[in-house]
């Protein structure tokens, strides 16, 4: 299990590796750079999935994760 993603800011464009919790999902990250408050992106479960190298870990391991219910 990866549990190392490299975020890319949206607003700045800064990248900044982030261990992510292994069984949950982080749904806030601010940026080190510019203190933007990144949040999922719509469908994405947490701001890894969305601005990160490699999804999270629930999503990896093909569990079904928190900000999927549908
Ligand atoms: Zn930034």
């Amino acid at each position: 299990m990866e549990t190392v993603s490299v975020l890319t800011c949206p607003e700045c464009g800064h990248t900044q590796a982030e261990t992510m919790p292994e069984n949950a999902c982080q749904w806030f990250y601010e940026c080190t750079a510019c203190a933007a408050l990144l949040t999922p992106l719509a469908g994405d479960c947490c701001v890894f999935c969305s601005y990160g190298t490699r999804p999270c870990p629930p999503v990896q391991a093909g569990i079904k994760c928190c900000g999927d219910w549908s």
